[in-house]
This record gives C-alpha cells, structure tokens and sequence, in this order.
C-alpha cells in the first residue's frame, strides 16, 4: 500500500465506531441451579450462536456478527488490548476516544469496564487505562505536555448527577452549543497527576453511584 493510502486507512481506523461482545461465563449460582449456556463464540468469524432453548428441533442458532468476540475465558488483558488499547493510544495522539459497555444488568459491565481494581490481572479497561495513560506521559519527551482531566458523571431515572460532587441532591443538565457539541453543565473536572489520583477519584465517585456509570477521559496535548 502506498504510504498516502496508509494514512488515508488509519484515519478511516480512527474515524471507525467498533462494536465487540463479550460472553460472561455462568456464575456458580447459575450451574448450581442447572442453567446452560446458550452463547457459543465464535472466534474465527467474530460471530456469537444464540441457541433458543425451546426452538423446534433442528431449528439453526442465530448468529450475530461483531468487530471482535471475547469468550467466556477471556482474560481482562485481551480485552484491554484489542477493544480499548487502540482508543486510547488515538486518544493519547489528540484524536477524541469513547468506550462505553451496554448490556442488561448482570451481563459483565462493572467487571469488564472496572473489574476487580486490587488484583491485577482482574483489573478492567478504566484502571488499566490509567496505567497506560500516565505510563505513556512518563515516557513521552520532555518538550510535549500533557493535561490530564477527570469527570464522573451518573444518568439514573433520566437524572444526571455529578459523581465528584459533595451534594449529590443537584441535578445537571445536558446542553448543546455548537462550538463545543453536547456537553454538561457545570460538570466538576479534576486535574489529575498520576494513575492512583485516578483511582482515588474513582473510589470516591463509585460511592456516590447509583446504577449506571461513565467515565470521562478528557486529555488535551498542548
Ligand atoms: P453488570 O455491571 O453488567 O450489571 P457485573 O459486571 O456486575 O454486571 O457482572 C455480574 C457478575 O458476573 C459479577 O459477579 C461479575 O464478577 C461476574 N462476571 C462478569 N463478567 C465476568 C467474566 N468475564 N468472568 C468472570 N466473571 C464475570
Ligand atoms: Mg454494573
């Protein structure tokens, strides 16, 4: 490929919304009460089978394609570095980066996207996105300069609630301007130093949630 080609496909890359499954293996309760799995992955393809348990005999799985799959014994790892790493790595270069976990309650979310913080090879995408952030800022050369900011935010019951905030009795509200695109107002930022001011951030945060959660990663390069 010609280098001008090259770019033009990283950029596409960059540009690209990427969709990954994960399956969470049955929990001991599960098999203790004889529930089977019914997702099967399947690597080569990027697909899952979804078997309906009380489908006619001979009835096929259904299968649904994605950009990657994780299976039941995927490693915390794998998944860092195939779905988030990438992400960050742009984000880290200037580019805007998002990840975001969707699924039903119970389905993987909090241990895929924040996992188990104090063993380290249960660490989800946040915590290992802190590391990877303040890993690449100690490496960088000393003439760039990183800025590194911090906000937690909750939608529950259509409220938005500031994680970081002392009283959580107030409400935000989501805005549009056309400079800036859809934002919160008066949303706290932290500015953050190192990856263990990130995870106190997100301790205290974490305390003040409801339900659902996003982390916010703002990283501007001067
Ligand atoms: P959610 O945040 O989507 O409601 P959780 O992340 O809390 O779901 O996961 C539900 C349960 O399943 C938890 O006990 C969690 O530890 C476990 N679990 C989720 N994903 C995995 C996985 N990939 N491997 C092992 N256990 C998992
Ligand atoms: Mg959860």
């Amino acid at each position: 490929m010609a280098p001008e080609k090259d770019r033009e496909a990283a950029l596409r890359d960059r540009e690209n919304v990427r969709v990954v499954v994960r399956v969470r293996p049955l929990s001991d309760k599960e098999i203790q009460a004889g529930y089977k799995s019914l997702v099967a992955t399947d690597d080569r393809n990027c697909s899952i089978h979804v078997t309906n348990p009380s489908a006619a005999e001979g009835e096929p799985p259904k299968v649904f394609t994605f950009d990657s799959v994780f299976g039941e014994d995927s490693k915390q790892v794998d998944v860092y570095n195939l779905a988030a790493r990438p992400i960050v790595e742009n984000v880290l270069e200037g580019y805007n980066g998002t990840i975001f976990a969707y699924g039903q309650t119970g389905t993987g979310k909090t241990f895929t996207m924040e996992g188990v913080r104090s063993i380290p090879e249960k660490k989800g995408i946040i915590p290992n996105s802190f590391a990877h952030i303040f890993g690449h800022i100690a490496k960088a050369e000393e003439d760039k300069k990183f800025l590194v900011r911090v906000s937690y935010l909750e939608i529950y019951n259509e409220e938005v609630r500031d994680l970081l905030r002392q009283d959580q009795s107030v409400r935000l509200e989501v805005k549009e301007r056309p400079d800036v695109g859809v934002y919160v107002k008066d949303l706290l930022t932290h500015v953050v130093h190192n990856a263990d001011e990130m995870d106190k951030i997100m301790t205290l945060g974490n305390k003040n949630r409801m339900y659902l959660k996003m982390l916010h990663i703002q990283n501007i390069i001067c």
